[in-house]
């Protein structure tokens, strides 16, 4: 093993996911010099695009639905220059089909951030009354122990039709064990900060083409280096920094100036930091991607009520459908799952009941951590015991669950850190920083509700 020394002051992040891309834009775009590894082939992590050899055609790993109130991720899109690659929704409006009523409705929230549109029937709801809404005032003052379904009242329409769908899709969790802290905190920085927050954006080619390329080639034209195929199975640690990165095939000998920002999954973290705590509970996500074209009059992408799948999304060549926390499906075979869950499609899209097409079912088990108050506990903050060593990824505390979002935030608070141990201040935030508190009811309560 040829043990290598980098130039002084040089930053290495390890692991080429979201976090670890947002990181390195972050700080390539502030000169630093920054060397990226991950161990697989292709960046991306959980975020990535590939083709499939059954289909045909390129699918993403899972369905990725962001909002406009994403304000890192859209921070990150901006400087990568990849918004054009988007499908922005121009309207706020997130529609939903009930499969078993064969309602159809669209939540559209106002202008404002004072939600006056629960006023209006036709903006929210049916079956729902503007007081309804009062309900989720009780996630504001939630415990840290509070779960979703332990404050809301689970029997009311409302509950069925927007918020347990919501809740499950953005935390990825079931909604008796799911913090109603973290719910609150997606609900603030979206719904509750009116329509400019809530319009949808959607990869248009897929999440490669629309979150990682850009960022490669960004990157590339800032002169960083990109080494994919390094894994990284140790760290050495003296003096109370890093000292040594041992990959499989090399090591390399950090300088003093010299940092790290660790940007893998939350169980390789754990495995090379002594002593650190993660979440340590996973959930998984099915996906179907069935080949076939829904009409161009379809909506982009659905909720749907009442089924096993519980988001439709519409592509150039294939219909995706996603089914968040699945414990209950996981562990069913690819044929069953296709036929249940093309037959939802159908129902939803009025389609003849023919056998399901050509589809790839993709079952991420570890998809994210569970967001439940106890897991939210274990999770690690930006800094650790070593002065260079800078911690990144979706399960960092962020305030927000294991989303796009809070994996680019995570990756900013990173490069952020590492910009201000150089004793270059605090710009290096390219999006916002990551939030620490609950948002107070002047900042976001009072004005998200009546
Ligand atoms: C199916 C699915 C659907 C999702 N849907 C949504 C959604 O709709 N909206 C949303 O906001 N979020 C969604 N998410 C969550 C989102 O994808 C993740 O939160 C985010 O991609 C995590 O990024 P990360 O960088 O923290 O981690 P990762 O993407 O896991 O990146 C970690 C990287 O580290 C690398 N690595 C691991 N070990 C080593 C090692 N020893 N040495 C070097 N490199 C290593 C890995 O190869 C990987 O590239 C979804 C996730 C899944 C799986």
């Amino acid at each position: 093993m040829i043990a290598a020394a980098s130039p002084p002051g040089h930053v290495h992040v390890v692991g080429a996911g979201l976090a670890g891309l947002a990181a390195s834009v972050a700080l390539a775009d502030r000169g630093h010099v920054v060397t990226l590894y991950d161990s697989g082939p292709q960046a991306g992590g959980r975020c990535r695009s590939f083709i499939d050899s059954e289909l045909g055609v390129r699918i993403d790993n899972g369905n990725h639905l962001l909002l406009s109130g994403n304000t890192a991720a859209s921070a990150y899109i901006q400087r990568i220059g990849a918004f054009d690659t988007f499908e922005r929704l121009t309207e706020a409006a997130i529609p939903f089909i009930d499969l078993q009523t064969g309602e159809r409705w669209a939540v559209r929230p106002g202008k404002g951030r004072v939600p006056w549109w629960v006023l209006r029937a036709a903006r929210r709801v049916p079956g729902t009354r503007a007081r309804d809404y009062l309900d989720a005032l009780r996630l504001w003052r939630a415990a840290p122990g509070d779960t979703v379904a332990g404050l809301l009242a689970t029997d009311s329409v409302l509950f069925r039709r927007l918020w347990q769908p919501l809740a499950v899709a953005a935390l990825n969790t079931g909604v008796a064990e799911a913090s109603a802290r973290l719910f609150w905190r997606v609900l603030a920085e979206t719904i509750g900060r009116g329509a400019a927050s809530c319009r949808p954006m959607l990869a248009r080619d897929g999440l490669s083409e629309s979150l990682v390329d850009p960022a490669l080639s960004f990157l590339s034209r800032r002169g960083a280096e990109i080494r994919l195929g390094s894994r990284l199975r140790a760290l050495g640690f003296a003096d109370g920094r890093v000292s040594e990165l041992l990959f499989e095939h090399n090591a390399l000998v950090l300088r003093r100036a010299d940092s790290v920002v660790l940007a893998v999954p939350a169980a390789i973290a754990a495995r090379l930091v002594p002593g650190l705590i993660v979440p340590d509970d996973y959930a998984p996500i099915v996906n179907a991607h069935f080949r076939y074209s829904l009409s161009p009059d379809a909506p982009m992408f659905a909720g749907i009520i009442g089924g096993t799948a519980e988001w439709v999304f519409r592509k150039r060549e294939v219909v995706s459908v996603t089914v968040s926390a699945a414990d209950r499906i996981v562990a069913r075979p690819a044929d069953e799952l296709r036929e249940t869950l093309w037959h939802d499609v159908t129902l939803a899209f009025a389609l003849p009941a023919t056998p399901p097409p050509p589809a790839r079912i993709v079952k991420e088990r570890r998809a994210t951590f569970r967001a439940t108050p106890a897991q939210e506990m274990r999770r690690p903050a930006t800094a650790t015991a070593w002065a260079n060593l800078h911690l990144a990824g979706d399960y960092v505390d962020t305030g927000l669950p294991a989303t796009i979002e809070g994996a680019i935030r995570s990756g900013f608070a990173a490069a952020t850190r590492v910009h201000q141990r150089r004793g270059q201040g605090s710009a290096a935030n390219i999006g916002p920083a990551p939030m620490t508190q609950t948002p107070t009811p002047t900042e976001d309560c009072q004005r998200a509700l009546p």
